[in-house]
């Protein structure tokens, strides 16, 4: 087992990921830059390092800097988070040629699925459903050309090595086609210093439905049903639920079973999730990210199965301890991100929180770093707190939600709080069959 983790994040995942390293008894390390001096991921290690000035690049992203904390700490294994390194295979590989233990899978895994048009290929050829599009990358406006007519409009440019929502545009007609090329690969280069792109028939209507999976390194590899993340804005998750409306035992089963027995293939160990995109009862294969999720903790709720606790374990060469046939599906669970953000255009709204009670009770959970008194920086992700809540169906889910997002109070800082305390009173919401592009149209309906 490890001895002392060190957690290479900040925020609400940094604390959520000390908690679970306490539980296990295990010795933890905190970083941080000079911006988050005062942070509660800080307070709450054991022992904790500054990696470097506020600018993410100059120390959460800061690969030297976190090894020389490492050692410094005499840390045994690095725990990434989300974001920041989670997904950066020479990261990796670094720490393993200083004998340090990556909690996560190997930097193999990472490379191929970090690359969206390899993660595609990799998904096919094991047996994954994908949507129809260019055959990989697309070099020019003949080659997009010859795809836009093969696949029909709209069609989606999207960046290989994209995330976070950004790099994509939409098309809806072959005279944009030439325009919006270039503006995709302008953004991919300035985003990920790489303009490669591909094309994707763009849906019109799907949810968005990602399949929970964990696996060991003695080919072990379970799935922990899916979560429903079609609430979103600017491609980015605002609410995820579990189980999703839509799906049903059978389905759930199929797509569970489908994305285990392609990983297990492959050889992957460790926690991750395969996004699908579901429209007219058939799943597309979207993406697979190789590390823990934002919206873990709803999977949490319905399963009783701590993912942190249990990644730690198999990332300590540890066998899974439970069966497929052992993962009992129980109630409903929906978490709301709540960003430092004007609830209305979204636009980030950092600064001091004044006030800060989290709402409690049966059923609810607040992950988060936040205190009242503390400075929330404008340099990095807005999510300043997650609220969870879990029901016995979906129907107390929500009547707990809306309990919990009214006794939620931050003063200080805008957030998006009454941003879903709008939405829970609308129908398609209160019926679970919004899609992908909701909040989009339900935003412009309002002006
Ligand atoms: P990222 O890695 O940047 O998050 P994803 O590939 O996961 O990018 O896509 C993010 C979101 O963009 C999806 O959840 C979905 O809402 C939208 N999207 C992506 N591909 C398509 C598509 N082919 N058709 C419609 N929407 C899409």
């Amino acid at each position: 087992m490890f001895e002392k983790v060190l957690i290479a994040n900040r925020g609400e995942i940094a604390v959520r990921i000390l908690r679970a390293c306490k539980d296990l008894g295990i010795q933890t390390v905190a970083v941080y830059s000079t911006a988050d001096k005062e942070a509660m991921h800080v307070k709450m290690a054991d022992e904790s390092v500054c990696i470097g000035p506020s600018q993410s690049k100059e120390s959460y992203l800061n690969i030297p800097s976190i090894i020389a904390a490492c050692e410094i700490s005499g840390a045994d294994a690095v725990h990434p988070g989300y974001g920041f390194l989670s997904e950066n295979s020479s990261f990796v590989e670094k720490l393993n040629a200083h004998n340090i233990s990556f909690i996560g899978p190997s930097s193999n895994h990472i490379k191929t699925m970090g690359d969206k048009i390899l993660a595609k290929k990799t998904a096919e050829e094991y047996g994954i459903p994908v949507i129809p599009g260019s055959d990989g990358e697309v070099k020019d406006l003949e080659e997009a050309t010859q795809t836009g007519e093969k696949i029909g409009y709209p069609i989606i440019i999207k960046a290989s090595a994209g995330g976070g929502g950004r790099g994509m545009v939409v098309v809806h007609n072959a005279d944009d086609l030439e325009a919006s090329i270039k503006k995709a690969k302008t953004e991919a280069d300035k985003s990920f210093d790489n303009d490669t792109i591909y094309i994707e028939k763009y849906l019109q209507h799907p949810k968005h439905i990602e399949i929970q999976i964990i696996g060991d390194n003695f080919g072990n590899m379970i799935h922990l049903g899916e979560r429903d993340c079609s609430m979103q804005r600017r491609n980015q998750k605002l609410l995820e639920e579990t189980p999703s409306k839509v799906i049903d035992n059978k389905t759930r089963n199929y797509i569970g079973e489908l994305t285990v027995n392609a990983l297990t293939k492959i050889g992957y160990s460790g926690v991750g999730t395969v996004e699908y995109l579901y429209e007219d009862n058939k799943f597309y294969f979207m993406e697979m990210n190789t590390r823990l999720q934002v919206e873990h903790p709803v999977t949490e709720e319905i399963t009783n199965f701590d993912l942190v606790k249990e990644q730690i374990l198999v990332a300590a060469n540890q066998k899974l301890l439970k069966k497929q046939s052992e993962i009992k599906f129980f109630g409903h669970s929906i978490e709301c991100r709540i960003n430092a953000e004007d609830p209305v255009n979204f636009i980030p709204s950092p600064g001091k929180i004044i006030n800060f009670h989290t709402p409690g009770g049966p059923g609810v959970r607040v992950d988060s770093g936040c205190y009242s008194g503390i400075t929330i920086p404008p340099y990095y992700d807005s999510m300043i707190a997650k609220l969870i809540v879990f029901g016995e169906d979906r129907d107390s889910c929500l009547a707990r939600l809306e309990r919990a997002l009214g006794e939620f109070v931050v003063e200080g800082i805008k957030t998006t709080i009454p941003f879903y305390l709008d939405i829970i009173k609308e129908e398609e919401f209160l019926n679970g069959t919004y899609d992908i592009h909701w909040v989009e149209n339900h935003m412009k309906n309002k002006q």
